[in-house]
């Protein structure tokens, strides 16, 4: 039951601080040279190269991820046991 509620749970809350970061995302990104963008995730900037882009949602909205961040929430669903069909 605890699995169950982990499995909804998680990406409820990520997709709540998703939400809540892009409101805040004003007009910081004017002075920008180089293509860097924000992970989503962490907040920090990265070449977009190094990002992954997400499309969440029904909405188009297009989130980046950092790898450490990729790869941390990757690890944390490993731990919640969730089995990966074959
Ligand atoms: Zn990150």
């Amino acid at each position: 039951m605890f699995f169950v509620f982990c499995v909804f749970i998680v990406p409820i809350i990520v997709f709540v601080i998703l939400h809540l970061m892009t409101r805040e995302k004003t007009d910081n990104d004017m002075q920008k040279t180089e293509p860097m963008e924000m992970c989503a995730f962490c907040q920090n900037d990265f070449p977009i190269n190094q990002l992954l882009e997400k499309e969440v949602g029904t909405y188009g909205r297009i989130y980046c991820f950092c790898r450490e961040c990729v790869e941390g929430l990757y690890n944390e669903f490993n731990n919640i046991g969730v089995k990966t069909g074959e």
